[in-house]
């Protein structure tokens, strides 16, 4: 039952860490491993910091290396069902690089990762409640890359640039961008698979444009009760953050340095804005950046937040490693 599992979130802000595997490479040049499990069912993931000397961070949750997709899913799906109780839901995965951000919201075909299953998840639920209420779905995919919005599922490149606009409701909304409804997973397949062919072109290599863009999904909700014929909108967000590894010195030049300073301001504004919503701070400054002036309407009120921190567990990354759970600390 859904809406039992839904208790375990109190509150409206859930930090998770998940910890990737050494890979083959790191494994078989010996690679040190500093983070310890010992307390990981309480939530309590340990750092090994130089010598003898042991951090201990504390989340909601945290994945070892061995657990695995359903695992996540498991947990972060009360959260996503709540979209089709009228909720505005934000998910988000942070982290250095290649410490399984992309694995964890998209996962490999044969693995998938919180996208998928979350839509496949909305529409088992959808029909299991199909008696009292309808649900029209509709999905759209964004990438946010040096402060600017790009619509994935555009047919033609916009030649109009993307803009956040205010409703005299005073939502917030992306005009002209493309709404995909989907009807079924498989529609959703299709939806997803020209999002990420879109973010290929004009990047000569994806992995490294995928690092540096936030990558979004949105999923629109609109829910009608068939007892009373009310309707209700809700959104659900998705968000592979871009990376958020500190640049090299060495590498602080023209395009890229432009890059890294607006993924850095971006990031810290997502800290911040998360930051004083939990310290209820009478102001949220949700306009220091795209990717929260986007999010506003899914970010505060009643609306519910998870962000997964990701790591790894390399001797190698321990100082991006601290960085990572010292950001997530402080927005816990
Ligand atoms: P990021 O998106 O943060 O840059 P990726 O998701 O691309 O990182 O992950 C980097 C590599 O690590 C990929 O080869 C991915 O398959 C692998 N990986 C990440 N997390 C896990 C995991 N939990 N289990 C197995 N492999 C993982
Ligand atoms: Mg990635």
């Amino acid at each position: 039952d859904y809406y039992c599992k839904a208790c375990i979130f109190s509150g409206n802000i859930r930090v998770f860490c998940r910890c990737r595997p050494l890979s083959r490479e790191e494994s078989s040049n010996g690679c040190a491993t500093v983070v310890d499990f010992d307390a990981a069912k309480d939530g309590d993931l340990g750092v090994l910091t130089g010598g003898s000397n042991k951090r201990t961070f504390k989340f909601d949750r945290v994945y070892t290396p061995k657990d695995g997709q359903v695992d996540v899913f498991a947990d972060a799906s009360p959260l996503v069902v709540s979209v089709l109780d009228g909720y505005n839901v934000c998910i988000f995965a942070y982290g250095q690089t290649g410490t399984g951000k992309t694995f964890t919201m998209e996962g490999p075909e044969h693995n998938r990762g919180v996208n998928y299953r979350t839509l496949e998840q909305l529409f088992s639920v959808a029909r299991e409640r199909s008696d009292a209420f309808t649900y029209n779905l509709s999905v759209s995919v964004l990438e946010v890359y040096n402060e600017q919005i790009r619509d994935l599922l555009a047919t033609s490149p916009a030649s109009k640039k993307l803009e956040i606009k205010q409703t005299s409701e005073g939502s917030h909304h992306v005009p002209g961008i493309v709404e995909a409804k989907v009807d079924n997973i498989n529609d959703v397949w299709s939806v997803l698979q020209a999002g990420s062919n879109a973010r290929a072109v004009g990047s000569n290599n994806v992995n490294e444009h995928s690092s540096r863009s936030h990558c979004i999904l949105c999923i629109m909700v609109k829910t009608k009760n068939l007892m009373n014929g009310e309707c209700t909108k809700s959104k659900l967000w998705l968000v592979d953050l871009a990376g958020s590894e500190r640049l090299a010195k060495t590498d602080a030049q023209g395009e890229r340095l432009k890059e890294a300073q607006n993924i850095n301001k971006s990031l810290s504004a997502l800290g911040d804005v998360i930051y004083a919503l939990a310290t209820k701070s009478s102001h949220i400054p949700y306009r220091n950046s795209k990717l929260t002036h986007l999010l506003q309407d899914s970010l505060g009120g009643d609306s519910k937040t998870l962000m997964f921190v990701q790591i790894s567990p390399s001797e190698h990354d321990l100082s991006e490693t601290l960085s990572s759970l010292n950001f997530a600390t402080r927005v816990r």
